[in-house]
């Protein structure tokens, strides 16, 4: 009888939300629910829905509707232990090359972000013990550690299809649906947790290094090259989502010292103007952690010419100066003793004028007026903070 209803109700009214809300009236009617969306004519019609949209009215309809599904699956399934919930759902879900990494050939393919507002909708407000095993129940369907081992694996750029995969599907399917940091930061870690430090440090550059306009990641261009603030501010976000609330997961400074430590070397050591301007993204707290671990661990040549350029990052990037002076003076306070102290800001000083005579010597070979101008505003950027440190 409940069954007659739902199709009577079903043939005047396909809506995907309303059979949800009329799915969760009694377990008859779940079941019945559960049998018809279990059809392959219904998967057909509405799991595998072209996810390659034309238009942005069509891309945001495609969006609503895996939202809608999420919904219908979660509340259809309301009953069931996880387990089978979850193996009832993702067998639905299961060989949609749309959904797989490296199975979809079509450049502006949006299966990724349909996946992603699906399963959001899906698991929104579970507990983490399930989302582990949401986790794992992707892994499986996807080969998502295979497929990342072999990226990993592979020397950075030489599997640049499959890298870029990669950032695509984690991107889109774990990391961007969730606005909370918290809940971003459980993801993040879920991805990074199964690797050593190196690996970790390797992944995060393919989640949010910098791409290049033709698509790619600009392995070479960190190391060879001063990058824009905008080619470093994803991954400058995605450290600090990573160790916002660090006691919470376990992890400690040390954990992101090492991390960033090696993320700076890869693939070779990073130009360092943009090492500074990551730093100087990161924020006050992460820079002076880094920063004041190098300088107690004696590396003050190190931290001296970092400064340097991180106070050239501001100069160029329009921070105010005070920043840079603010950080100088903590680090300064961390070291402890006196003779210390002089010594790291002889060195900083020492730093300041070998910068500035690297600068002058590059404009000096430099032919253009432009290099000569260029220099003139560094060099005053250089000696302002200078001159503050001095009164
Ligand atoms: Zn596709």
């Amino acid at each position: 009888m409940a069954c007659k209803v739902f199709f009577l109700i079903y043939n005047v009214n396909d809506n995907l939300r309303d059979i949800s809300v009329f799915s969760m009236i009694s377990k008859e009617i779940t079941s019945c629910v559960v049998d018809y969306i279990s059809t392959i004519a219904w998967r057909n019609k509405n799991i595998i829905r072209c996810s390659h949209p034309i238009t942005t009215i069509q891309q945001r309809a495609t969006l609503g509707h895996y939202r809608d599904l999420g919904l219908l699956f979660k509340r259809c399934t309301l009953l069931q232990p996880t387990k089978e919930r979850l193996k009832f759902i993702f067998s639905k879900f299961s060989q949609i090359p749309c959904f797989l990494l490296e199975q979809c050939d079509v450049p502006d393919c949006r299966g990724f972000t349909c996946y992603g507002a699906f399963l959001q909708t899906l698991i929104a407000g579970w507990d983490e013990l399930e989302c582990h095993r949401v986790f794992n129940f992707l892994c499986d369907l996807t080969n998502l550690l295979q497929k990342t081992e072999g990226v990993v694996m592979a020397k950075p750029g030489v599997c640049r299809h499959q890298e870029l995969q990669l950032r695509l599907f984690c991107r889109h399917v774990l990391l961007n649906p969730w606005l909370d940091q918290s809940e971003g930061q459980f993801w993040l870690m879920l991805l990074l947790k199964p690797w050593p430090l190196f690996n970790q440090a390797k992944i995060l550059f393919i989640l949010y290094g910098p791409l290049l306009p033709e698509g790619v990641l600009g392995w070479q261009d960190v190391v060879v090259s001063v990058l824009p603030h905008n080619s470093l501010w994803e991954l400058a976000k995605a450290i600090l989502v990573l160790f916002s609330k660090m006691e919470v997961r376990g992890w400690s400074s040390d954990s992101m010292l090492a991390i960033f430590e090696e993320l700076i070397v890869i693939p070779e050591q990073w130009h360092i103007e943009n090492v500074a301007r990551l730093l100087v993204l990161c924020g006050s707290s992460l820079c002076y952690t880094i920063l004041a671990s190098k300088a107690l661990n004696g590396r003050l040549p190190e931290v001296s010419r970092l400064i340097v350029f991180i106070i050239l990052v501001c100069q160029k990037d329009g921070y105010h100066i005070s920043w840079a002076v603010k950080l100088v003076q903590a680090i300064w306070k961390a070291i402890s003793t006196p003779p210390e102290r002089f010594n790291f800001i002889l060195q900083l000083e020492n730093t300041f004028s070998d910068v500035t005579k690297e600068f002058y010597e590059q404009a000096a070979a430099g032919e253009t007026e432009r290099e000569r101008e260029l220099f003139i505003s560094h060099f005053l950027g250089l000696l302002r903070p200078k001159m503050i440190h001095a009164g």
